[in-house]
């Protein structure tokens, strides 16, 4: 890892004496340039320069969940959405995605793993909200998703949150929509993945799944034929990127390649090649600099 990060920096040092000879000599050396392939410089003692001289990143995703976040055995890395996230960070660090180091995260330990270090970010359809904001910091949000509800392809008797009151339900321990169901009055089973419920909603243990739409709509696709998406979402899911709490360098950092993201097409790219399979694409939402 760090050869290949010597190697890269020697060829942007190369680069850089060319550019200098044919401008004559006159650059001015500051380091700052605008071409993704070469060296950022970063202000020593900031996150982003710890990783950048390191080489590599640790970064949380799901390993389970279709289209955002699943593990291929064959590429031996997960692949999707939040998967594509993490590599234009880690780009725009000056580490190649081979060099990422990829950690599943499941929904109850994406904040204990940011705070004790397993991780350096989880991109994990992670809902920023003020409870989670208190032990970590988020970046974004970069997508708006919304909880909903996945049934038996068969079952035309839900079709809105209003009908899981009463009803077993299942979702995920440590998951926003696993609270809301608390709050609406379903009787919750807790797992610890959102694949794990599936087995119990085809046995008819549970009426339904409810989680976010996008997930479920991975969940449905990769199982086809046997379940289905009802209903419209009722709540909101703003996706963020987790980090340490007060890494405020980090955090506006990250916003900004999100931000660069959006405008150069990258973003649009990354969703059209993953999530984009079956979901259309939607504008991101503006990132909170909170
Ligand atoms: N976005 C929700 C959350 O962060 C549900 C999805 C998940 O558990 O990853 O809790």
């Amino acid at each position: 890892m760090k050869r290949s990060r010597l190697a890269l920096i020697a060829a942007a040092g190369v680069a850089a004496l060319a550019l200098a000879g044919c401008a004559g000599g006159d650059d001015s050396g500051d380091g700052e340039t605008t071409d993704s392939d070469s060296m950022v410089e970063f202000e020593e003692g900031t996150t982003m320069a710890e990783l950048s001289e390191a080489g590599t990143i640790t970064i949380g995703t799901k390993f389970d969940q279709p289209l955002f976040g699943l593990f291929d055995p064959a590429a031996d890395a997960p692949v999707g959405f939040d998967v594509e996230i993490g590599k234009i960070i880690a780009g725009q660090l000056g580490i190649d995605e081979a060099d990422i180091e990829w950690v599943e995260t499941v929904s109850a330990n994406r904040e204990p793993f940011i705070e004790n270090g397993t991780v350096d970010i989880v991109v994990a359809t992670y809902t920023i909200n003020d409870e989670r904001k208190e032990v970590i910091s988020f970046a974004g949000p970069y997508y708006m998703a919304g909880q909903s509800i996945l049934v038996n392809a068969d079952n035309d008797d839900i079709m809105t949150e209003d009908d899981l009151i009463g009803q077993p339900v299942c979702s995920v321990t440590g998951s926003t929509p696993a609270a809301y169901l608390d709050e609406l009055g379903a009787e919750t089973l807790l797992t610890d993945t959102y694949t794990n419920c599936l087995e119990p909603l085809r046995q008819g243990q549970v009426v339904a799944v409810s989680t976010d739409n996008v997930i479920l709509a991975g969940l449905a696709a990769q199982n086809e034929g046997e379940f289905k998406v009802v209903g419209e979402p009722f709540t909101d899911e703003p996706y963020g990127i987790g980090l340490a709490i007060d890494d405020t360098d980090f955090r506006m950092w990250i916003n900004d390649v999100l931000e660069e993201s959006y405008a150069d097409g990258s973003y649009e790219e990354a969703w059209n090649s993953t999530a984009g399979a079956i979901l259309p694409f939607i504008e991101p939402p503006a990132v909170d600099r909170y």
